[in-house]
């Protein structure tokens, strides 16, 4: 979905602008997990489309522009398409005002003056000092009297690139699966994503089994935590074979993994439980929580040595985090959507093919008794995992190496190193 965030700083209006436009064109709001104090979002409708809105306004600590601030808005705009720079109609602009004007200058991206406040035309009078801002025309509007809201959309879409395919949010929810050792950390994260007072939590108890699931909303995208009863019955007395059978179960039921790793404690175990995932075809987030009870000091040492501990699982994404502090909660999800959107992936047969050239150009083939290897033709039948079928001369003149060696290509090639793709030979027909 398109992203739009609005930057400014306090007391300009920030979140009355947010309110208006969320309003007058309703839709979701949902707080954000794990920031819901810093970061509103919503998705406002529009003729021409949806887009993400977001609010920063929470972010604001004092009226300094500060670095603490900085980098979270930074983070915030990270993905943006249009930033809102929004300031007040009225009031003599400030130094936090130039101070924002030069930073948003220093990121680049397109950004639309909005000033606020301007509940009567004739204030439109005394706009000119705006334009020392240095981003051409500002857009006069009142969130008071909804004034310069349709201007202001119009704007917005102007600047919003046009998109080929538009990705929608999956509708009915990322399906994501909590998996980890026993005190990893896993019931403490499960909490610290639903304790938020707005996520919107549906519980619907399984008729036939009894798990729970649980639903709720990030950045206009639904999600459903499956089998959450499986971790929030402490599972002392849930014998270890039991647990493992039911992570298993929940694996079969999820999108995407989030395997939760507790830095302290990392062995076969993490392996083994993203090996089942991946057996399964599902891509794996590796959740490293309990991050708070690193050192910053000690962190880069820590890093490394999980990276060696966890070495057959290099290829696969992940992010710090803890349950305590609930630093980059939102990260999690954020990685979740790209995992299975990637997880997603089809790759026409046309390209595909292109590639086949490409890679076997590139090697001497397998062969046998003088006979060599040859890839007739590769198709892409399925998603999630992807899998990609290869028409061969012969399947049993496939080696190891071989089928390793296209794997790599694949990976890095196609760019699913991330997720669990599979190959399949089959004979000439
Ligand atoms: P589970 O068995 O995987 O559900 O693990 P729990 O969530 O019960 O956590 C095990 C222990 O680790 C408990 O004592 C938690 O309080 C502690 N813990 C979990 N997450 C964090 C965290 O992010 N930071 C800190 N400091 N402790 C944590």
């Amino acid at each position: 979905m398109h992203k739009v965030v609005i930057v400014g700083r306090p007391n300009v209006g920030k979140s009355s602008l947010f309110n208006r436009l969320l309003k007058k064109r309703s839709a979701v709001v949902a707080d954000v997990p794990g920031v819901t104090r810093d970061l509103k979002e919503g998705v406002v409708e529009t003729d021409r489309g949806r887009f993400l809105l977001v609010d920063t306004g929470g972010l604001w600590s004092g009226d300094k522009w500060e670095k603490k601030i900085q980098e979270k808005v930074d983070r915030a705009l990270e993905d943006a398409e249009v930033v809102l720079f929004a300031v007040d109609g009225r009031a003599e602009l400030t130094q936090a005002d130039y101070e924002v004007a030069e930073y948003l200058r220093r990121k680049g991206k397109p950004v639309i003056l909005v000033a606020t406040k301007v509940d009567d035309p004739k204030h439109e009078l005394y706009l000119g000092p705006l334009y020392g801002l240095g981003f051409g025309d500002p857009i006069p509007t009142s969130s008071e009297h909804a004034r310069g809201l349709e201007e202001l959309l119009e704007a917005i879409w102007e600047r919003l690139p046009v998109r080929q395919i538009e990705t929608e949010p999956e509708v009915a929810g990322i399906r994501l699966a909590i998996v980890g050792r026993p005190n990893a950390g896993k019931s403490s994260l499960l909490n610290a994503i639903l304790g938020e007072e707005r996520v919107i939590v549906s519980e619907e108890p399984g008729t036939t089994r009894d798990a729970i699931d649980v639903e709720f909303f990030f950045g206009g995208q639904r999600f459903v935590l499956v089998d959450t009863a499986g971790i929030r019955k402490r599972p002392e007395n849930l014998v270890e074979e039991l647990a493992i059978r039911r992570s298993l179960r929940a694996m079969d039921e999820a999108d995407v993994v989030l395997l939760v790793v507790d830095p302290f404690q990392v062995g076969d175990r993490e392996l083994k439980l993203a090996n089942e995932a991946l057996d399964r075809g599902k891509p794996v987030l590796l959740v490293i929580t309990k991050w708070d009870l690193v050192d910053k000091e000690d962190a880069p040492k820590m890093r490394r040595l999980l990276r060696e501990k966890l070495a057959h699982l290099d290829h696969l994404p992940r992010v710090f985090t803890s349950a305590l502090t609930r630093q980059n909660l939102d990260r999690i999800f954020r990685e979740a959507v790209r995992l299975h959107e990637l997880n997603q992936t089809r790759v026409p047969t046309a390209e595909l093919n292109r590639w086949v050239a490409v890679w076997t150009s590139r090697v001497q083939m397998p062969n046998f008794k003088g006979k060599p290897l040859k890839i007739l033709y590769a198709t892409q039948p399925e998603v999630a995992p992807p899998t990609f079928v290869f028409f061969v001369n012969h399947p049993e003149f496939v080696t190891r190496a071989f089928e390793n060696y296209l794997k790599n290509r694949i990976g890095e090639d196609l760019g699913l190193r991330e997720v669990p793709f599979r190959l399949v030979f089959r004979g000439r027909r």
